[in-house]
């Protein structure tokens, strides 16, 4: 082990050892396998750093794991696999934890390691478009079988699997007919491809555009929001205007720690703002007090990435979508039970479902309870906050699907706050593209995938992954024209 099999892991924190440096690991990765003396082991760290593309090894071999980025990390715990050398390196969704930008250099680095190394790769992954970019051979699992096995290339052209047909049915990318609903499948059981679970009378299609003459719904104009950082202060939100239309679906996209998280928090009213407007309905809400936010907070909600962490562990599922109803005194206790039976019939979880406890639901379930809550006392603006980034792509499907049926019955507006851009086209007319706390290039979903204009956005945009070897291959080629 180590010698012949080497293994990366999803979360690089938890390969290294925070107290020691990094240069320590390294050595120690590399001497537990050769007979070498400190000298030529600090060399070879030197040199596997450089290999794996750390800047200024030298003097990183004197940092600790907190100074690194998370790619930065990744890329330390793939030299510390290479150390001796090994025959076999295994990847156990090794970029999960990354941005997309970074997923495609981790990558890259992968591949050029197999070329020139001829290690061989066991990639585990649940991304399609990942997946169809690496590698030669792929094997689907199931419920702890392998349900079909082929070249990648016969794989994605031809599934046979139902489960496999059924998974890249469900994949947004940059290529998704955004006028359709995502065909949907029970991933638990297998079966293939399934009607879509639509909720209104009107099936879930063409995206939300909203009427040319369509009033603002939010206007916000020069946020600022800072925080300390030792003795600096870090700018998350940086000057930040944009305006959303009733009945629109407003798209924040950009890496993690861009300031989107901050954004959405400020437009609640949730992290007070530094400066800046806030409008809600021509309501500048920035510099209201709790009790004044309390009439306007019920026409404004939130979804947020992780459902379990959303919702409280000891209610169960009828209570979670009750009480908003009861915090703002809607109606009778019966009129309320009878509302939140309604909303969650709506959101696709039946009465079996009602008594239970959030650990007792499947993370898609989760989410819907959360959607539930949200929208249960009828508001107009909904802030999804990476509301799916947490699920597969058959819940994820589900979800996106259910969010535009409530849109559409509901005429509800939203902010779609993601870092994935296949599903930010999927679901938004108009895009803000956030860079450091700023938006560098706003647009029409039409223009923005068309033409993007900012260095940043082609760059974003280049590195989202497609669920098709041949069109991966291609950009893997354009990719490495790019600057890093
Ligand atoms: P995103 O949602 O785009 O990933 P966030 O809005 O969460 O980004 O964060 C933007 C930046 O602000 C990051 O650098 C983050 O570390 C920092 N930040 C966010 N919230 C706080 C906080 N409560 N205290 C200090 N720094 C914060
Ligand atoms: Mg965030």
């Amino acid at each position: 082990r180590g010698s012949r099999i080497a293994m990366v892991y999803q979360d690089p924190m938890s390969s290294l050892n925070p107290v020691h440096t990094i240069g320590r690991q390294i050595i120690e990765a590399i001497t537990i396998h050769r007979k070498v003396n400190r000298r030529e082991a600090r060399d070879r760290a030197i040199g596997l750093l450089t290999e794996v593309g750390v800047d200024r090894p030298v003097e990183r071999l004197e940092a600790y794991p907190h100074q690194f980025s998370g790619g930065m990390r990744q890329r330390v715990v793939i030299a510390m696999a290479l150390a001796g050398n090994p025959a076999v390196l295994v990847a156990d969704e090794p970029t999960t934890a990354l941005d997309v930008t970074i997923q495609a250099r981790i990558i890259d680095l992968l591949d050029r390691i197999v070329a020139e190394h001829n290690t061989a790769v066991l990639l585990i992954t649940h991304d399609l478009g990942v997946a169809a970019g690496f590698c030669d051979e792929i094997h689907v699992m199931q419920n702890g079988l392998i349900v079909e096995s082929g070249s990648t290339d016969s794989l994605y052209a031809e599934p046979r699997h139902p489960y496999t047909k059924g998974l890249l049915g469900s994949v947004v990318d940059l290529n998704t007919d955004v006028t359709k609903p995502i065909p949907t499948f029970d991933a638990e059981n297998g079966s293939g491809p399934q009607a879509p679970i639509t909720t209104g009378p009107r099936p879930a299609a063409v995206p939300r555009e909203p009427a040319p003459d369509a009033p603002a719904l939010i206007t916000v104009e020069s946020l600022v929001k800072s925080f300390p950082l030792g003795r600096d202060t870090l700018r998350a939100v940086d000057g930040v205007s944009f305006t959303i239309r009733r009945g629109q679906t407003f798209g924040l996209v950009g890496e993690s720690g861009s300031g989107k998280s901050t954004v959405s928090r400020c437009l609640l009213g949730l992290t007070p703002a530094d400066s800046g407007a806030i409008r809600f309905d021509s309501v500048d809400v920035a510099g209201m007090s709790r009790s004044e936010l309390r009439p306007i907070r019920r026409r404004m909600q939130m979804v947020f990435q992780d459902p379990f962490a959303a919702l409280n562990r000891r209610h169960t599922v009828r209570q979670l979508v009750t009480a908003p109803l009861d915090a703002h005194h809607v109606g009778t206790p019966r009129e309320r039970r009878e509302r939140a039976t309604e909303v969650l019939s709506l959101v696709g979880l039946g009465p079996e479902l009602h008594d239970r406890l959030p650990r007792e639901l499947s993370g898609g379930q989760c989410q819907r309870v959360a959607i539930a809550r949200a929208v249960v006392l009828r508001p107009e603006f909904l802030i999804l906050d990476e509301a799916v980034s947490a699920l597969d792509v058959s819940l994820q499907a589900q979800v996106l699907n259910l969010l535009r049926d409530l849109q559409e019955q509901f005429d509800l507006t939203y902010l779609f706050v993601s870092h994935d851009l296949g599903v930010v086209r999927y679901m938004c007319s108009e895009i803000a593209v956030m860079q450091r706390g700023r938006i560098v290039e706003q647009a029409s979903r039409e223009r923005l995938f068309a033409e993007p204009r900012e260095a940043y956005t082609r760059a974003l945009l280049a590195a989202v992954p497609t669920a098709n070897p041949a069109v991966e291959r291609a950009r893997r080629s354009e990719r490495e024209e790019l600057p890093a």
